[in-house]
């Protein structure tokens, strides 16, 4: 399954389960969205298991992204996970920091400190042989899509030549791979640089997802970026106009966060807080199955809302006299719905029934139909987004 897919079904309501494997990350990035340490929460597995085995061949997600923290301290798990979602027809994904690889400078396992000077550039990026433990290969082989982070901060601790000896293995094996690349904007050089060495290196085989850096978890205090859409980095001043109808593509797939908690959208402040906001709260691992999840997801009136007008706008027109001037502040507003009794009667009115299911179907269908670049234009690093969709990838 190529990186193109995966994005296009992103908008579709239901169609992707992002699951956490752990919260827990041997590295030390310091643009972590999750602040992940070796003491965060992770799932029980066994209730991992359980939940993913209530998929079935009649209901079940496309796709199941595992992501982390670090799924590979999971192996097993992850092996497990991925042979129960295809038993029921459903496709997995992987999204690694690749902490196995270490620095081909240093050897294998070195886990230096996130902080510090960048590492000089590297003059010859060619992928060095890398030796992968067997149980994270079987893991690793066992997806149908393999993805590893990799931006400045990584490169502190898993250098640029070893993992892509690693995507270069895991590619030979007829696993799609892709990366997950980071930068601080559109003109950050070591987005250029990158870019340009993985076209270098691999041609048009390995699809990119490029995104700007967003300032939650790690990056909270010192990232310059600004969201006025969920993924987006815009400066507040070019924050949407509330009249327009926005809709928020991230509120489709849900998301299992450490704790077990199922969240209609993977914002980081929804994903770790507790209480997440009843709106955005789909059920946990165990007391529901995927098919309660999946119907929540698709049916509830304010995410449909949230899908099609999107919250600034529902805010603007049904939150009140100060709303209506307030600038919009994309997911805090979104978050904040719940103060809202007005807003959210306003959406249960015009999205509980067939009418806002007709819209919300329209709506997901004309972003399918846009295509992944199209998304990651709006969401992720819009000079980047055509990365994502290269001809060389497998299909
Ligand atoms: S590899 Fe990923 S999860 Fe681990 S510290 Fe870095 S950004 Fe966070
Ligand atoms: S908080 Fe709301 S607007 Fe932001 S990603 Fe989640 S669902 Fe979308």
């Amino acid at each position: 399954m190529e990186l193109a897919e995966l994005m296009t079904l992103r908008p579709e309501p239901g169609a992707g389960l992002l699951l956490t494997v752990t919260g827990r990350c041997p590295l030390h990035c310091a643009h972590c969205s999750t602040a992940a340490t070796m003491a965060a929460d992770e799932p029980d597995a066994d209730r991992l298991r359980a939940f993913v085995s209530t998929f079935t061949p009649a209901e079940h997600p496309a796709v199941l992204m595992m992501t982390g923290g670090e799924p590979l301290l999971r192996p097993e798990l992850v092996t497990d996970l991925a042979a129960t979602a295809r038993a029921a027809g459903t496709r997995t994904a992987l999204l690694t920091g690749a902490f196995f690889v270490g620095r081909a400078d240093h050897g294998a396992g070195h886990l230096a400190s996130g902080a510090g000077p960048l590492p000089a550039p590297v003059p010859d990026s060619a992928p060095v042989p890398v030796p992968v433990p067997e149980r994270i290969w079987r893991a690793a082989t066992s997806v149908d899509h393999f993805s590893v982070s990799l931006d400045a901060f990584h490169e502190r601790e898993v250098d640029r030549r070893s993992v892509f000896g690693l995507i270069r293995r895991v590619l030979d094996a007829g696993v799609a791979t892709s990366f997950h690349l980071v930068g601080t904007g559109p003109d950050d050089p070591y987005l250029a640089d990158v870019t340009a060495d993985i076209r270098r290196t691999f041609g048009d085989r390995v699809p990119m997802l490029v995104n700007s850096l967003r300032r939650v978890g790690r990056a909270a205090s010192w990232a310059a970026a600004n969201t006025a859409l969920p993924g987006a980095a815009l400066p507040i001043a070019a924050a949407p106009d509330p009249e327009r109808a926005l809709p928020c593509s991230m509120a489709a797939w849900p998301v299992v966060a450490a704790d077990g908690t199922v969240v209609a959208c993977c914002n980081q402040r929804v994903v770790d807080r507790r209480p997440a906001p009843r709106h955005l709260t789909l059920g946990h691992i165990a007391t529901d199955d995927w098919q309660s999840v999946a119907v929540g997801a698709r049916t509830s009136p304010v995410l449909r809302m949230i899908r099609t007008v999107g919250p600034a706008h529902l805010l603007h027109r049904y939150g009140g006299a100060e709303q209506a001037t307030a600038p919009p502040d994309y997911c805090a507003g979104c978050r904040a719905l719940g103060d809202h009794p007005e807003a959210l009667a306003a959406a249960s009115a015009a999205a509980s029934g067939p009418v806002g299911a007709l819209l919300d179907r329209y709506a997901a269908r004309g972003q399918v139909e846009a295509g992944a670049a199209t998304l990651v234009r709006r969401h992720g690093c819009a000079p980047y987004a055509d990365l994502v969709d290269l001809p060389g990838a497998r299909r």
